[in-house]
């Protein structure tokens, strides 16, 4: 009877958003499936929240009444974790409301922050057989641990990212491929092609903070040129199977941001993009790629004809952006 009236007082209660379009449809069945059982099974209570509409969830969450929650739990991919932490962001308590563990049950097709959380604690094999069931035990089994976080200002409004921001090729490439979304991730690789065919350089001033590691202050680098890409991320993957910074650590207070100049030639983008969905993390060596590690960079573009902007994967439109390294971690499940 201890343990039962023990099991009753101490169950946790986790807010369960579930995004039922993520992931081609199957978000809202994945969870009754396979997702809910686990968490009943575990002695975990539940208050479902299904979105109706894109922009729900951070609009649900800014006005939520979050006491009563031990942990917030995204059932969907890295768009429907930026509106729960942008809805948190909102709050008129959000420092406290930060402080809230969060998790990421994988049912999207963008699942970076899913695998970065499994592969910093060399659990990639786990997250590969099975990412629904990993990440749904990862949440059940309540370890919390702390990850990077990043702000954005788009022309002067701002907003978190956990994951990443991409301008140019990459982003051309992620946002134009998305007419392929039935056919999975092989869109990448589809339209990697169709870039380069119609291979582009935009005009932008990129300056930026160097991080180093010593602690000493860094001047900042301003670089004036046509790029090709620029792209940065605060975690290690950007896709279930996307390797993009192999050295970055759960809360390692860097921003990786890797640089495709004017010098860039198709081949040299074609080595690049190659190398990248290999998976390895050798895109990074392809001359004449730059790789950085910094705190905060701007992009300021100068053209007519833009590259296309995207935040954690999302579009998003703009003259001018700036990243910057948050203080403050977010509080994720893993296992
Ligand atoms: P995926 O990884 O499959 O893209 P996400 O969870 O990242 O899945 O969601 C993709 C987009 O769907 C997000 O921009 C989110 O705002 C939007 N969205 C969330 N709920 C709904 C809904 N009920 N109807 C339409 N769009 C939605
Ligand atoms: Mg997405």
């Amino acid at each position: 009877t201890f343990s039962l009236v023990q099991s009753i007082l101490f169950r946790r209660q986790l807010l369960v958003i579930v995004n039922p379009v993520s992931g081609q449809g199957k978000g809202e069945n994945l969870y009754k499936d396979q997702i809910s059982p686990v968490f009943e099974d575990c002695g975990i209570s539940v208050n479902v929240i299904t979105t109706e509409y894109s922009g729900h969830a951070a609009k649900f969450i800014s006005a939520a009444d979050l006491k009563k929650f031990d942990g917030i739990v995204a059932v969907g991919g890295d768009g429907l974790v930026n509106e729960v932490v942008n809805g948190l962001r909102t709050r008129s308590d959000s420092q406290q409301a930060l402080h809230l563990p969060l998790g990421v049950v994988a049912t999207g097709s963008g699942n970076g922050l899913a695998r970065s959380i499994a592969s910093y604690y060399g659990e990639s094999q786990g997250y590969r057989n099975n990412p629904v069931l990993y990440s749904a035990l990862a949440v059940a089994r309540g370890c919390v641990s702390p990850v990077n976080l990043a702000e954005v200002s788009l022309d002067g409004r701002t907003s978190f990212s956990f994951l990443s921001v991409g301008w140019g090729l990459l982003s051309d490439i992620d946002i134009e491929s998305e007419v392929l979304r039935a056919v999975g991730e092989v869109r990448f690789v589809i339209w990697s092609f169709v870039r380069l065919a119609k291979f582009r350089r935009y005009n932008a001033e990129l300056s930026y903070i160097p991080n180093d590691a010593s602690g000493s202050i860094n001047s900042r680098v301003i670089i004036n040129d046509e790029f090709v890409s620029v792209y940065s991320t605060c975690q290690s993957h950007i896709g279930s199977d996307m390797l993009f910074a192999k050295d970055a650590k759960p809360f390692d207070n860097t921003l990786h941001l890797t640089i495709l100049p004017s010098s860039t030639g198709r081949f040299a983008a074609a080595n690049f993009l190659f190398k990248l969905l290999r998976g390895y993390g050798q895109h990074t060596e392809v001359d004449p790629v730059k790789y950085v590690k910094v705190k905060e960079f701007t992009i300021r573009c100068k053209d007519k004809i833009q590259g296309t902007l995207t935040v954690d994967g999302e579009q998003v439109t703009g003259e001018e952006i700036t990243v910057k390294l948050c203080d403050t971690p977010l509080y994720m499940y893993c296992m």
